[in-house]
């Protein structure tokens, strides 16, 4: 348990980057998010949605649709 779960790519985020905004509806939850989150990258910009939006996002993502469209 020495190290984070590191995911490969650090974004460099300033000062918020220890927590993940749902993309949709705006809820905030400590990084890293639940299992339960979906992470998304659109446009090089990673975003993550909360389980009750991932799952409606999921035929959107399957999809490959922006999400700017909501
Ligand atoms: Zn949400």
């Amino acid at each position: 348990m020495a190290s984070p779960p590191g995911d490969g790519d650090r974004d460099g985020s300033p000062a918020e980057s220890r927590s993940v905004v749902c993309g949709r509806c705006g809820i905030r939850s400590a990084e890293p998010p639940p299992l339960t989150w979906t992470c998304s990258v659109e446009h090089g910009v990673r975003r993550h949605f909360c389980e009750a939006c991932a799952r409606e996002n999921l035929r959107a993502i399957e999809g490959r649709l922006d999400s700017d469209w909501w």
